[in-house]
């Protein structure tokens, strides 16, 4: 176990005016390691532009703190060896990411990169489906008993009330989340932390993503259903009950077909991938295929009707992030889903929807840098990133 429980903040951009100069700095550091290792105190000063004083105070640190170590030595063609730095990878995340069907359980370095993965495929009996994410758990735990695990991040489909700490909302998944936490907490004594998906991933693009500096972005995660995570004025906007975000569930066609709200006609009846499976049959007049990623290859071997039907779910998507644009003006939406495997043949259609009449100006809208990871590595940020909040 980790001699330090101390909480690691890992934006890269602060806004919270509680951070300290010195925090800021330490996030900073971190990050520049973490992405550019091994890496010198002397590059971290020249890239940072902080002074050597200042980096060698951070890097002893972190040191101290065990979240990097001291690897290789360098070789310069004269003078001093550097030592190179790098993240520690004897420490560990366990991620999973939950879908109604299945769930992957992975384990993750601290910089979310993937070490081993297994996907359970949940029993119909939905009393044994955390039994069987626990034993996975518990498995790749004891296949990897050198690590040392800083906790367990779980990014499930459905509202977590933060106060509560337990799943309040998730329409698409018919088995008891409720006792998954605690009972994953029993059965490895790690903390477990649970985001909603969508939440986890507007996490996990600050910090593992690309969106430098951004304070207003927005994730839509399409799978299933349509979840969004709302960053804003730097920071997750979680509404009262953390229901905040739930554009999934707004009314796009009235008498429109029944979801697993309660509504008829939400957006994700419309534009999820389930809505895509739907399109192809009532476009084919062929049964549904297997899975939605089946779907995406099918379009992207030319097959007209699959092309047919994601164009209309494209379509749909765009209308939808229509009115996110024009609810929350963030600068960033970002996709993350099965449909990014195609943005080429899709991303156009929504794009075009999107910046119909926009007005004043359409935000950036973008597939998650993850592709089919993002969800995953959004459940390490969910370990790594809990004092942001
Ligand atoms: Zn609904």
């Amino acid at each position: 176990m980790p001699t330090s429980t101390q909480p690691f903040t890992f934006t890269r951009k602060q806004i919270a005016s509680n951070k300290t100069p010195r925090q800021i700095n330490r996030n900073l550091v971190f990050n520049l390691i973490r992405t550019r290792q091994p890496i010198s105190r002397a590059d971290l000063a020249r890239i940072s532009g902080l002074q050597r004083s200042t980096i060698s105070l951070i890097v002893e640190d972190l040191i101290k703190e065990r979240w990097i170590l001291e690897g290789s030595t360098g070789r310069l063609p004269r003078g001093r060896r550097p030592t190179f730095l790098e993240l520690n990878h004897q420490r560990a995340v366990i991620a999973l990411d939950i879908h109604p069907a299945q769930t992957t359980v992975a384990v993750t370095d601290l910089g979310g990169r993937i070490v081993a993965q297994n996907i359970v495929a949940l029993p119909s009996d939905p009393a044994k489906a955390s039994s069987s994410i626990v034993a996975a758990i518990k498995k790749l735990i004891s296949d990897h008993a050198g690590k040392s695990f800083d906790g367990v991040g779980i990014s499930l489909p459905g509202r977590a009330d933060p106060s509560l700490k337990r799943p309040i909302f998730a329409p698409n998944v018919s088995w008891p989340m409720q006792s998954l936490q605690s009972k994953i907490h029993r059965a490895t004594g790690l903390r477990v932390e649970m985001e909603n998906v969508a939440n986890a991933c507007a996490l996990s693009e600050v910090w593992f993503g690309d969106s430098d500096g951004l304070n207003d972005l927005v994730v839509v995660n399409v799978s299933e259903g349509i979840g969004t995570g709302i960053f804003s004025n730097g920071r997750l906007l979680r509404g009262a009950n953390g229901m905040a975000g739930e554009f999934g569930h707004v009314e796009m066609e009235s008498d429109g077909h029944p979801c697993g709200c309660g509504g008829r006609g939400c957006w994700e009846t419309i534009a999820s991938n389930r809505a895509g499976l739907r399109y192809y049959a009532e476009i084919s007049g062929q049964p549904e295929p297997p899975s939605f990623a089946v779907l995406v290859r099918m379009a992207q071997s030319d097959d007209r009707h699959a092309i047919q039907a994601l164009e209309k779910m494209s379509h749909q998507l765009g209308r939808g992030f229509k009115m996110i644009a024009s609810a929350l003006a963030p600068s960033e939406i970002i996709i993350v889903g099965d449909i990014t495997s195609a943005w080429h043949l899709f991303g156009p259609k929504i794009e075009a929807k999107l910046n119909q009449n926009a007005f004043p100006k359409a935000p950036k809208l973008r597939p998650s840098f993850e592709g089919n990871t993002a969800r995953l590595r959004s459940a390490v940020a969910l370990v790594m990133n809990q004092g942001l909040n």
